[in-house]
């Protein structure tokens, strides 16, 4: 296993990007830190109890609270996997965590996406609370209105995609996790792609610096 780390701000793409990678190649695993934690506030297990109110207040939760959940998942990953990582690490002290762990990272790679097409994108976005599919109403429509294209559910706006949320993300994103760019660049490991070219054009761009 090796793991290639999406970087990017809210609503870059990222998750888009990398569900689609993933349904395209089965040597490719999707991890998101999003679904994980939305997953067990779902459950209502203790940890997505405790994680709830942070993320309805677009803060992060915990690290050591979310890097349990990504501990365990990589600890269950084995064999000729490339786990591609959306939304962890999120600050310096996550990637010092993933580090430790001596899992390999063979790249990371930031989809860069200027924040005043930011704000639209995440207004504009749907979600599908069952598969997870990402969709956006004038970018990326579903063939029917309001029904997941995969598995038929009802899309839902999500909780934390409210305008005063999104910009609190914005906010935490520049603060926390936009220093992990010098972090990774330093090591070497960074790649950019160009967040703004459409989902089918990110994608292909994406799998060719991964
Ligand atoms: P987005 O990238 O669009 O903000 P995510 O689904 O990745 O959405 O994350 C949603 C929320 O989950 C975040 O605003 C935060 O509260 C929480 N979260 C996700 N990943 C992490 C992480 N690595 N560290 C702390 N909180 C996280
Ligand atoms: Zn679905």
């Amino acid at each position: 296993m090796n793991i290639v780390i999406l970087l990017g701000a809210p609503g870059s793409g990222k998750g888009t990007i990398a569900g689609r990678l993933a349904g395209e190649d089965p040597k490719l695993k999707h991890v998101s830190s999003g679904d994980l934690l939305r997953g067990a506030v779902a459950r209502g297990t203790p940890a997505g109890i405790e994680a709830k109110g942070y993320m309805d207040k677009g803060q992060l939760v915990p690290d050591a609270l979310i890097a349990q959940m990504i501990k365990d998942v990589i600890a269950e990953t084995e064999g000729d996997v490339i786990m591609l990582l959306d939304g962890f690490p999120r600050n310096v002290a996550q990637a010092e965590i993933l580090e430790k762990t001596g899992a390999p990272i063979r790249s990371v790679v930031l989809v860069d996406v200027p924040d005043e097409i930011i704000q639209d994108r995440i207004a504009g976005r749907r979600t599908c609370p069952k598969c997870k599919a990402g969709y956006h109403v004038k970018a990326l429509p579903p063939k029917v209105e309001g029904v997941c294209d995969k598995c038929g559910s009802d899309l839902v706006v999500r909780k934390d995609d409210n305008p005063d949320t999104v910009k609190d993300r914005l906010v935490v994103y520049h603060r926390e996790t936009e220093p992990l760019i010098a972090f990774y660049e330093k090591k070497g490991l960074l790649r950019r792609i160009d967040g703004d070219q459409g989902p089918e054009k990110n994608a292909v761009a994406f799998r060719a610096v991964m």
